[in-house]
């Protein structure tokens, strides 16, 4: 049995914990029943790690990090945390995290279980069977971009946000989505404004360039105002979208809600690979730390699941085990069982903990 496949856990704060708890159990799980074994360390983030280290992320934990094979965090945040110096906040640690291991590629799959087809604000057959990736440019663009902030402008004030990309940041991010594509539908939308926005337009210079080492992957620009529109009217017309930092956060979260829940949406974030071919990433669900219900067992943890059913698929090449954890997870669904957050009538609401334990009794039976 190998244990070289080494994993950080950071369940961070709120539901974190308690959504990691039944990652751990499907870890369990494939110890006992596939052979698998993982070299786990947990360690703390967020405000988890404020409260005792005075840093939402100690130094020996971003070293723990950067010396593994993958990283899943549960959530960070909450209230009590609200009037902590902003460098120490709980969302610093996590971005400290994706900064130091350069996750340039966040990939956010918006797809629709079939038994939560229902749950989406569109009718059912324009989402029910979607699977779409989007993949947001994550470490620059924006949010990162220089000059930031208030200045003095003509005798008053004024606020400047800058968007800015080298080369290389929008040509790795460009052909970490061909790679995806090529693997699935082969079809690629590369989204950016490219009508209005200076870095829009080399933007779509370089993916162009990029295409062609795909000719295999169809390529279409789109502007992402079309973008956001075409994804609440047709949204299956997509299979891979890359765009940047800022349309990303807008576009995923906007795919996100054509599936029905927060608490279903899974997410992964890969950097560059090293000589040995190992990529730097980390794994998290798209949810919060949900301090409303913290605490509670009322927490979905699915999307922590299908995150680390993305983290066996990307990190540890294990398609196989993969797509099984996410059968089992669409099964559980399929027969009934729901959390609090997509519960519909007549189906069976279970906890955080009984929605992991049924999860496992799916996989005992694709396993058998
Ligand atoms: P949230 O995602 O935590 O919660 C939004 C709503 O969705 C809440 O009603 C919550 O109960 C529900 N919800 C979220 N995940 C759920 C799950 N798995 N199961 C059932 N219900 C779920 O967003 P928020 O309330 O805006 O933020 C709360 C805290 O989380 C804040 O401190 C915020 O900064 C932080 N936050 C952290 C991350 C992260 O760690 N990546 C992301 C977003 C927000």
């Amino acid at each position: 049995m190998a244990a070289n496949k080494k994993l950080l856990m950071l369940p961070g704060d709120g539901i974190g914990p308690e959504v990691m708890g039944e990652v751990r159990r499907v870890v369990e799980w494939m110890d006992a029943r596939r052979h698998v074994s993982f070299d786990i360390e947990d360690d703390l983030v967020g405000g988890a790690a404020y409260e005792v280290h005075k840093t939402s992320l100690a130094d020996e934990t971003m070293d723990k990090a950067m010396n593994v094979d993958a990283v899943m965090l549960g959530a960070v945040g909450g209230p009590q945390w609200d009037n902590v110096a902003r460098d120490a906040r709980p969302e610093a640690g996590l971005l400290r995290l994706r900064k130091e291991m350069d996750l340039f590629a966040n990939l956010r799959p918006a797809t629709c279980m079939p038994a939560l087809a229902e749950a989406s604000s569109l009718k059912n057959e324009l989402v029910s069977g979607l699977d779409i990736m989007i993949v947001r440019e994550l470490t620059s663009g924006t949010y990162f971009g220089q000059p930031k902030g208030m200045q003095t402008y003509e005798g008053q004030e004024r606020c400047v946000d800058t968007t800015a990309y080298t080369h290389d940041e929008i040509e790795r991010v460009v052909r970490a989505a061909f790679d995806l594509a090529i693997k699935r539908g082969k079809k690629l939308h590369s989204v950016e404004k490219a009508n209005v926005m200076e870095t829009g337009v080399f933007w779509r210079k370089i993916a162009t360039e990029v295409g062609k080492d795909y000719p295999e992957v169809e390529l279409e620009h789109m502007y992402a105002d079309n973008c956001a529109m075409q994804l609440v009217r047709a949204p299956k017309q997509f299979d891979v979208i890359v765009t940047d930092n800022l349309f990303g956060d807008v576009l995923s979260d906007c795919a996100a809600m054509l599936t029905g829940s927060l608490g279903m949406l899974p997410s992964a974030s890969l950097g560059a690979a090293d000589e040995s071919g190992r990529r730097r990433a980390l794994y998290e669900p798209v949810h919060g730390s949900a301090p409303d219900i913290a605490g509670e067992s009322k927490a979905n943890p699915l999307a922590t699941l299908l995150s680390f059913a993305m983290c066996l698929r990307y990190s540890f090449d294990m398609s196989d085990d993969a797509a099984m954890v996410e059968k089992a997870c669409a099964n559980v669904l399929d027969v009934g069982y729901r959390t609090g957050d997509i519960m519909q009538d007549g189906m069976t609401l279970v906890s955080t903990q009984q929605m992991g334990e049924k999860v496992c009794e799916e996989l005992n039976k694709l396993a058998a």
